[in-house]
């Protein structure tokens, strides 16, 4: 079975197609970006002959930007496939599923119309979503069309880790409460992991660490999640590249009364304007590292210990929430290359038998590696996310009717 996965952002489209019955092989995998700008570009790799189609090229809409690449799978030079119609499901990244949605799904009328009244919960991802899948079905008319929601994995929350402690209507009729993202990533990476140390997944719990321009956390309690920490929407929890992450909800009110500043600025500050870039000049983690090692770079310093103790205090709340842990995972960017956050995050937790082993831990990580001294409590492991292939499964699962 070939299934293309799709991840349609307002000006991008990202794209890799997998190969299920040869080991979920990636036979391409490329980008198309800057979609309806005087200049675009697309990227095209193909991973068997190691070769790269890399032009500059007009896109006037996403249509145009799917086309060249369904041109370009057949190509003769280029091609890895003899049609288009061998691709029997297209996997589409999905943000946001509300609490409709708590699997993967077919892609119907009933679908595309929940999708447009999620819009408000997510105004800058669905819309893009709903082009994407709208151009995958003109333009693979014959593949089964599969939603795969960021959402969906959390939807196993408790209400006592989902509601605000706001008035009841809020939650009932404007649908006011935590959501969690990444969730394709926190079910991945916990799949893995208990496959890895030979756990079952009903019996695995685990705090997944997902680090990286967006950053969240997840407590999972026999592979399910109860807890997660971002929201409603990506901006609650960690602190992130631009995001603030959690602070007092009143700071919104104090900043529209005292500094005049509109409700649009305030969201582009607290999303764009503020997380280490706020606090050091840079939204990345590798530049600011590069200060923070050179010394004598306060600003530096002071991003990285926030960034680190943030991650530690949810740490902590989880294992509460948990009682037992078998392994902590760290992920993406900064979760799988940066061992003075791994490091300073599980700083001093020995009591709750999370003993890092500080030689295991330098340097970066690639695939599963176990960074815990021996004979302790807690597993911590680095596991290289692979959203993509983990959307490639789903995808093949609701088309063969087994998904979970
Ligand atoms: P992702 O969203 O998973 O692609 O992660 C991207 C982020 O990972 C970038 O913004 C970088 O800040 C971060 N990153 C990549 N390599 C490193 C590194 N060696 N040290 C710290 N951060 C890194």
């Amino acid at each position: 079975m070939k299934i293309m996965v799709i991840n349609t952002g307002s000006s991008s489209i990202k794209f890799q197609l997998f190969d299920m019955a040869n080991n979920s092989a990636a036979i391409v995998e490329g980008l198309i970006e800057r979609i309806g700008e005087a200049k675009g570009r697309i990227k095209y790799k193909r991973a068997k002959q190691g070769d790269e189609y890399n032009k500059e090229e007009v896109f006037n809409d996403h249509k145009d930007g799917l086309e060249l690449v369904a041109k370009l799978l057949v190509d003769k030079q280029w091609g890895v496939i003899d049609d288009v119609q061998e691709i029997d499901a297209v996997g589409h990244r999905t943000v946001h599923g509300g609490e409709r949605f708590n699997k993967s799904v077919h892609i119907d009328d009933k679908v595309m119309n929940a999708l447009k009244e999620m819009i408000p919960l997510a105004p800058l991802h669905n819309p893009a979503n709903i082009t994407g899948i709208e151009v995958a079905q003109q333009i693979f008319p014959h593949a089964n069309q599969v939603a795969i929601f960021d959402t969906a994995f959390h939807q196993t929350m408790p209400p006592k880790a989902y509601r605000y402690a706001i008035p009841e209507k809020l939650y009932r009729d404007s649908n006011i409460r935590r959501y969690g993202f990444h969730g394709t990533s926190h079910l991945y990476v916990s799949r893995e992991a208990s496959s890895y140390l030979n756990i079952p997944i009903e019996k695995f719990n685990c705090i997944t660490i997902h680090i990286g321009n967006g950053c969240s956390m997840a407590a999972i309690a026999e592979g399910k999640s109860v807890d997660t920490s971002m929201g409603m929407t990506p901006l609650e929890g960690l602190i992130m590249g631009t995001r603030c992450g959690d602070i007092d909800p009143a700071i919104p009110y104090y900043l529209a009364t005292n500094n005049s500043m509109t409700i649009e600025d305030i969201n582009t500050t607290l999303n764009k304007e503020s997380g280490v870039k706020g606090i050091a000049d840079s939204n990345d983690l590798r530049d600011i590292e590069e200060r923070y090692i050179a010394g004598n770079d306060e600003k530096a310093k002071l991003a990285i210990e926030m960034y680190a103790y943030r991650i530690k205090k949810y740490i902590g709340a989880y294992f509460a929430a948990l009682s037992r842990v078998d392994a902590i995972i760290f992920t993406a960017g900064v979760g799988e290359n940066s061992d003075i956050i791994r490091e300073l995050a599980c700083d001093k937790l020995d009591n709750l038998g999370i003993c890092l082993d500080v030689q295991k831990n330098k340097g970066r990580k690639k695939g599963i590696c176990d960074l815990s001294k021996d004979n302790t409590k807690v597993k911590i492991l680095v596991v290289s996310t692979n959203e993509e292939l983990e959307i490639a499964r789903q995808t093949r699962d609701v088309v063969q009717g087994t998904v979970g």
